[in-house]
């Protein structure tokens, strides 16, 4: 059998039988955004992501100092969705020898700011040679609790940190070359090379949060994963799925389809996550977009209309 034929989540249940977790201080193994080990006490968590030359990143279409930053906001995006802070990462980088130094200086830089705002050190790593770049961030946090995708229950709440689609539309401005761009497609572009982690909300993640997870993929198919997780239903509000004016403006000069970057638009890192009722009001920074019902599936509702949401990354509905 291929490996493409399993897919990526089929690859990764194979993969993950052949490990057995023997260690009883392990509280979450595979499966979730980080796993999570028991120190003494301390809760710890780990994750890792890379980030590759002409699959993640094509090189003359972002900066080196965006990609440093990029390795890191994508990690620590997993970190907090999990209800935890970032402490210590390793990086290992791959590149072609023939590579400029000052391109991966300036790769370096990008990770140093990006460890200065999430208050951060990386503090170890491994440097080897190959054709494309690769950078991958293997990266540990600490938390008081751990914040599963598989928390959600029924009556629960569905929340969004923010707007999505805009990195998906800004990929595809640079995608476009052009010789100028206007100020909002400047601003969507920057949504793709520049993303935030949200490590503003992490204290409310921690404290509230019943289940969570990144939008790394896509709401949809990232919010599936939570409702896999929690053997659960979505009902998700049409009128309530917030659309940036930016992406308005994007859908409206290129004749594209809002919902479907919305739903189906990838690398935003904002956070889905749910919450009880009574925890609401602690996040109206943040989108109510639906609720959790028994059941399976992502449904959307306009009106009397309840239509079922395809449980995938992006793609024309
Ligand atoms: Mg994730
Ligand atoms: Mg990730």
């Amino acid at each position: 059998m291929k490996i493409e034929d399993l897919g990526e989540f089929g690859l990764i249940k194979r993969l993950t039988k052949i490990l057995k977790i023997k260690d009883s201080s392990v509280v979450v193994g595979f499966g979730d955004d980080c796993s999570c080990v028991n120190i003494s006490g301390q809760l710890v968590l780990f994750t890792s992501d890379i980030q590759i030359e002409g699959r993640h990143f094509v090189k003359n279409l972002i900066s080196p100092q965006d990609l440093g930053w990029r390795v890191v906001s994508v990690n620590v995006s997993d970190i907090v969705a999990c209800g935890g802070k970032p402490r210590w990462g390793f990086i290992s980088v791959s590149v072609p020898p023939e590579l400029d130094f000052e391109y991966i200086e300036q790769i370096y830089t990008g990770m140093e700011k990006a460890c200065r705002y999430y208050k951060m050190d990386i503090i170890g790593g491994n440097t080897s040679s190959s054709e494309i770049i690769i950078l991958d961030l293997f990266l540990t946090g600490i938390t008081e609790r751990f914040v599963p995708r598989g928390g959600a229950t029924e009556g629960d709440y569905i929340l969004l940190s923010g707007y999505t689609g805009l990195s998906r539309a800004g990929m595809e401005l640079l995608k476009m070359k052009k010789d100028s761009y206007e100020d909002f497609e400047e601003r969507l572009i920057k949504n793709h090379t520049t993303p935030v982690a949200r490590i503003d909300i992490a204290d409310r993640i921690n404290k509230f949060a019943s289940s969570c997870i990144d939008i790394s993929d896509g709401l949809a198919g990232d919010l599936s994963h939570i409702l896999h997780s929690s053997r659960a239903k979505a009902v998700l509000y049409r009128e309530k799925l917030p659309v940036s004016q930016d992406l308005k403006s994007f859908c409206r000069k290129y004749s594209k389809d809002c919902l479907n970057y919305i739903l189906f638009g990838g690398e935003d890192y904002q956070l889905i996550f749910t919450v009880k009722e009574e925890h609401i009001s602690y996040f109206s920074d943040c989108f109510v977009i639906g609720r959790i019902e028994e059941g399976s599936g992502i449904f959307l509702k306009e009106g009397n209309n309840i239509k079922k949401v395809p449980e995938k990354g992006y793609q024309h509905l």
